[in-house]
């Protein structure tokens, strides 16, 4: 990932917050999680890219990894549950993070929950973001990435300076195996079916917080400011 600057927010209450960033493939829930850890200075933990990352070591958890997710199906949950811990138990108590990607079904939830427990850490904010499947599958197809740093572009909303180039590190850019059509349809419907429900374990929550995602990138980033309540 790119490297991140910290801005004045990162010194203030926003330094400490800890948030879970939800919503189905494609809604901008990247550029928006990549927005908030440069204004807050808090860490991104990504299921997703930690996996990813994975795949470039000899790590065997990696190539079992890897098989589900080129099919778009969700790695096991006793896999993603142990990253998540061992990624949970390096982390600075006194530093926000922002969790993308997990939890990702009921189970991961209640394992979550445990984990935070036993770790005497709470969240301070559930934001999901919501768009119509046929918005995202167009949003996906255009999604390109830097095959070294993971920098995030899109060949319509995000061009790089120079066409198939990452502006960050200067390596070439793809298109993710599991961003192809057919393969994105299966994990929409994985969100759809088993993600989705997940917004009922926090419905109680004063922190969760529903963000419309159809509109453009600026205005979904608006919407998280003023729910979060970031003066502008
Ligand atoms: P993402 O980058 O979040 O879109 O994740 C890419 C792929 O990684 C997903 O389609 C899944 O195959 C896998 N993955 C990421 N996070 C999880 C998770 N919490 N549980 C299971 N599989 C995951």
């Amino acid at each position: 990932m790119p490297n991140r600057t910290s801005t004045a927010a990162s010194s203030s209450k926003f330094a400490t917050m800890r948030i879970v960033i939800m919503g189905p493939p494609g809604v901008g829930k990247g550029t928006e999680s990549e927005r908030l850890i440069d204004m807050f200075g808090i860490s991104h933990i990504s299921t997703g890219a930690i996996f990813r990352d994975m795949f470039e070591t000899d790590d065997p958890i990696g190539a079992i990894a890897k098989s589900y997710i080129n099919r778009g199906e969700l790695v096991p949950d006793d896999i993603t549950n142990k990253i998540v811990r061992q990624r949970l138990s390096k982390q600075d108590p006194n530093q926000g993070f922002l969790f993308d990607g997990y939890p990702r079904n009921i189970n991961q939830a209640e394992a979550f929950d445990v984990m935070l427990d036993d770790l005497n850490l709470t969240l301070d904010a559930v934001i999901n973001i919501s768009a119509p499947d046929e918005l995202t599958i167009d949003r996906i197809a255009g999604r390109r990435v830097c095959s070294s740093c993971g920098a995030v572009y899109h060949v319509l909303h995000k061009k790089p300076n120079n066409e198939g180039v990452c502006d960050v590190c200067g390596a070439p850019l793809i298109q993710r195996e599991d961003d192809m059509k057919e393969t994105v349809r299966r994990r929409l419907k994985i969100y759809n079916d088993l993600t989705a429900p997940v917004i009922d374990h926090y419905k109680d929550k004063p922190f969760l917080h529903i963000i419309d995602g159809s509109g453009t990138m600026e205005d979904t980033h608006q919407a998280v400011m003023d729910a979060l309540g970031v003066a502008p």
